[in-house]
């Protein structure tokens, strides 16, 4: 894995951890966005590191590019797409197969949407209740609760592969999370508390 020829693309931190988990099979599958003008220059790296890559309709000059393992493992996503429609709970498992989410933390995310909550602030909400600070951040998906034990591996297995692969996208990426999550955790405090008083 090269990660200077990522480095020269227009990809964000995020984009680039994704392709170096996919590329060193750590991940899957996974989604990047990119932009029209220069998206040979970015098949052409995918290519180079072996990753299978199907792209999406432009939408608004930027186009979003499914990345996975092979083709094979590719036909997951197809048959999780086609499946929304008609069954939305099993198409969410299968999109989480793609992606390599833990059992339990997708079977958490249908319950959430049984129960009209949104993942992501039913998590803010056990962070805010145990009260400490996150410490999952390389994970892709919402994690079952903080002590996830599966998504605290995968957590782990990702930081070592981005840090031995390229030092610079392994900070950059987590210290974007970093900065996602503590903005959003400092947002949904506030509703919180507002809510309590
Ligand atoms: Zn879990």
């Amino acid at each position: 894995m090269d990660a200077g020829k990522l480095k020269k693309l227009d990809l964000s931190y995020m984009s680039m951890a994704n392709i170096i988990l996919v590329a060193s099979k750590m991940r899957p599958g996974g989604k990047i966005g990119y932009f029209e003008t220069g998206i040979e220059d970015l098949q052409e790296v995918l290519i180079g590191c072996g990753v299978y890559f199907s792209e999406d309709k432009s939408k608004d000059g930027r186009i979003p590019v499914t990345i996975s393992i092979d083709d094979e493992h590719f036909k997951l996503y197809i048959k999780a797409l086609a499946m929304r429609s008609e069954d939305i709970e099993e198409s969410i498992r299968i999109f989480g197969d793609f992606y390599g989410y833990p059992q339990c933390c997708v079977e958490r995310y249908i319950k959430d949407l049984k129960n009209k909550l949104h993942p992501i602030t039913r998590y803010w909400s056990q962070l805010i209740e145990s009260k400490r600070f996150p410490d999952l951040f390389a994970i892709f998906h919402v994690p079952c609760g903080p002590d996830c034990a599966e998504s605290k591996a995968i957590d782990e297995s990702f930081i070592k592969k981005l840090n031995e692969i390229d030092e610079e996208i392994a900070k950059g990426y987590l210290d974007g999370k970093k900065a996602n999550l503590a903005w959003a955790l400092a947002i949904h405090s506030d509703y919180y508390h507002a809510d309590k008083r």
